[in-house]
């Protein structure tokens, strides 16, 4: 059976699991390790059973919970080169240093380091924080982690349009137009179903465009309403982020799309992402009906609206 559970939706935490077969992974980890393994409770989902966690994009509400929860469960977290990157800069003390300096600055400490190790009497203190010994120690049951906040159990790098599997499930990253290093969206395919994985993407591209079809399940961000986005409270140049090409996508490019580019094919199409303080969760819906009604072909569509504070019931095929 194919499960797919939005824990949490929207800009203070992402997060959904989906299992196919015999695996179970989490798309993003936006929520802190106890408020994760609290709303997969409730969903009836073990979180001792998931097998990887895959990153789109290092933004806050997508990694706030991977390292924890990544050393906890002992699991792997998929990135692109370019995230890993970004999140490791995001979480290094001196963010004003390049990566390139900064990785050179790791690679100086963890050379002192071994040297004073070399050094040292009774030859234990093999503590450094570098990459390569963060390694070294984990196989020495040590835990770097205490000290290097970007410290992961296993690291798997994908590259956007380079399909790869997890277990069961076979996965397809695909390039958004988003605000950050490197940032995706997914097609999953597990057990013959497919479900499209879309949200923090300023518009909907050619590329994006072509990925969304044939799927059982479409996931689309439902950011915002234009004009309380546009009379709200948000500073100018925030308004101005949101609202551009590697933005938030609005209610109204999300109907544009269902209207004009969307086959029609999906059992489930949810609502995602949705700003508390730039929409209604009414508009969304009523926007997104409103471009489904009109096409006849689309009435085995099920619209369903993600939240923030709340898991939406599993979906099951
Ligand atoms: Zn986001
Ligand atoms: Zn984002």
């Amino acid at each position: 059976m194919v499960r797919f559970t939005v824990l949490a939706s929207g800009s203070k935490g992402n997060a959904t699991v989906l299992c196919g077969g015999r695996t179970r992974i989490l798309v993003d980890c936006g929520l802190s390790c106890r408020e994760l393994f609290r709303r997969m409770r409730l969903a009836e989902e073990e979180p001792e059973r998931l097998n990887a966690i895959l990153i789109t994009h290092e933004h806050a509400d997508h990694v706030g919970g991977v390292a924890v929860t990544a050393r906890k469960l002992g699991i792997p977290v998929y990135f692109t080169e370019g995230t890993h990157r970004a999140w490791m800069r995001w979480l290094s003390p001196r963010k004003q240093m390049t990566y390139a300096q900064w990785m050179e600055q790791v690679r100086k400490q963890t050379a002192e380091r071994q040297a004073e190790a070399v050094a040292a009497v009774d030859g234990e203190a093999d503590e450094s924080e570098g990459l390569e010994a963060a390694e070294t120690s984990e196989k020495a049951g040590k835990p770097a982690k205490e000290k290097d906040p970007t410290w992961l159990p296993a690291v798997e790098y994908f590259k956007s349009g380079e399909p790869f599997e997890i277990g069961d499930i076979a996965v397809s990253p695909f390039t958004t137009p988003h605000d950050a290093a490197d940032p995706v969206g997914f097609v999953f395919r597990a057990e013959g179903v497919r479900m499209g994985y879309a949200t923090d993407l300023g518009y909907i591209s050619p590329n994006v465009k072509a990925q969304l079809r044939n799927l059982d399940l479409l996931l689309l961000e439902s950011n915002h309403d234009l004009e309380m986005l546009r009379d709200g409270p948000y500073p100018w140049s925030v308004k101005q982020r949101v609202m551009s090409r590697v933005g938030h996508l609005s209610n109204e490019a999300a109907a544009g799309f269902l209207e004009n580019d969307y086959d029609g094919q999906a059992v489930y199409v949810i609502l995602a992402h949705l700003s508390e303080s730039n929409n209604l969760p009414e508009l969304a819906r009523v926007t997104a009906e409103r471009a489904l009604n009109g096409h006849a072909s689309l009435m085995a569509n099920r619209l369903l609206l993600a939240a923030q504070h709340e898991p939406l019931l599993p979906i099951a095929f």
